[in-house]
């Protein structure tokens, strides 16, 4: 789950991606309005938390622009005591929650959870493949009946994998979704990881999951033979 974050204050910004990348998101930060509805237009988020009082453009403006090119994530907003009256004007341009200042993160990751998963209400909120089931609400990962404990990457890259059932998904692709990284062909984070989850996933269970494919990345399918 990708999650934008726009918040010109600089600790609350940090505090933020900081807490939701350990709570197991990938987050990104924009620190104006002009920076985050250009990052909004050209990646795909689960969810946008902004600020109402932004440098450049506001918050309101912000969201107008990613209502206009169609995007529906779910709108959380962060905005200060004397500003709820703007409330109705939010409302109006498609936001769906407010969170008033200073708050909780708990409180924050609570809102952020409810959100996501009205977002999805759609998509199923378990995915599943052959006898793996991950629960996405519950952040938990099953195989044979069996609980297996995964880290927030571990997860992050199942959750990937599962998704793009049947994919080969290249390593380039899979550092920026799950590491939020440019990929560096120097480093094996990506090897180390996969082979750690091969070994929680997939050892001692059959049929196995996720395959390498030479050259190319990795797949997660389950096979016909
Ligand atoms: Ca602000």
């Amino acid at each position: 789950m990708k999650i934008l974050i726009i918040e010109d204050e600089q600790k609350t910004g940090d505090y933020l991606k900081q807490g939701l990348s350990e709570a197991g998101f990938v987050a990104d930060l924009a620190r104006d309005g002009i920076d985050g509805l250009h990052l909004a237009m050209t990646e795909d988020y689960d969810l946008v938390i902004l600020d109402v009082m932004l440098p450049s453009i506001d918050g309101w403006q912000v969201l107008k622009g990613i209502r206009q090119i169609g995007k529906q994530m779910p709108a959380l907003f962060l905005t200060a005591r004397d500003q709820i009256e703007d409330r109705v004007k939010g409302l109006e341009l498609g936001a769906d929650d407010y969170l008033i200042k200073p708050f909780a993160f708990s409180e924050l990751l609570a809102r952020v959870r409810t959100l996501l998963k009205r977002g999805k209400t759609k998509e199923s909120e378990t995915l599943q493949a052959a006898d793996l089931e991950l629960d996405l609400l519950r952040r938990r990962v099953i195989r044979a009946g069996k609980r297996i404990d995964l880290t927030s990457k571990e997860f992050a890259l199942l959750e990937l994998l599962l998704r793009r059932q049947g994919e080969v998904l290249p390593r380039s692709l899979i550092a920026s979704q799950v590491w939020d990284m440019n990929f560096d062909s120097d480093s094996n984070v990506i090897e180390v990881a996969v082979r750690r989850l091969r070994a929680k996933v997939d050892d001692e269970f059959e049929p196995k999951l996720i395959r390498t494919v030479r050259g190319m990345g990795y797949v997660l399918e389950v096979s016909e033979t």
